[in-house]
């Protein structure tokens, strides 16, 4: 199995190791498989690509057959990721607590559990919690090539992510 990278996870050093062990029915066509809750291991948002806590938990990896890999992400109030840009685009479901998001020379969108961001090939933007929140997405992404779901860019200051 290719070496894979969870959308978001993005951390393009810290996930390495997440591909092993399962078989995907993808693969094999013979089968589901059902990875379980608890199974996979937590990540920690790199200080290189996020401000404030982020925990990243892996849902699933892409492989040969979908190219779509998916995390949840959660960060605490006030925590954001860096701008940056994903070469294939990217989903993100809101699943808990209130969330902001922002396109780079657009004003700051503020989002809800059930909210639904699709950003586009290419567009510079960040995403992360409301101040006073938390907030928890669902990530979906696309590999351009085996592990390339985002590319990062300079943090979001304080100034910014006020909208100021
Ligand atoms: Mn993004």
């Amino acid at each position: 199995m290719k070496n894979t990278m969870i959308c978001m996870a993005l951390a393009l050093t810290a996930v390495t190791g997440f591909s092993g062990g399962y078989a995907f029915a993808a693969e094999t066509g013979k089968a589901q498989t059902i990875i379980r809750n608890g199974e996979q291991a937590a990540i920690k948002g790199s200080a290189q690509f996020f401000t404030g806590n982020v925990r990243i938990d892996p849902l699933y990896p892409a492989n040969n057959a979908m190219r779509s890999s998916g995390g949840s992400v959660t960060f605490e109030p006030g925590a954001r990721s860096n701008w940056h840009i994903h070469p294939v685009g990217q989903v993100l479901i809101i699943t808990s607590g209130v969330g902001r998001t922002q396109e780079w020379g657009k004003p700051i969108q503020e989002v809800r559990p059930g909210d639904v961001i699709i950003c586009p090939v290419g567009v510079k933007h960040w995403h992360g919690a409301a101040p006073n929140s938390s907030m928890s997405h669902i990530s979906i992404c696309e590999e351009k090539e085996p592990g390339k779901v985002v590319e990062w860019m300079e943090k979001v200051t304080d100034e910014q992510y006020n909208g100021k």
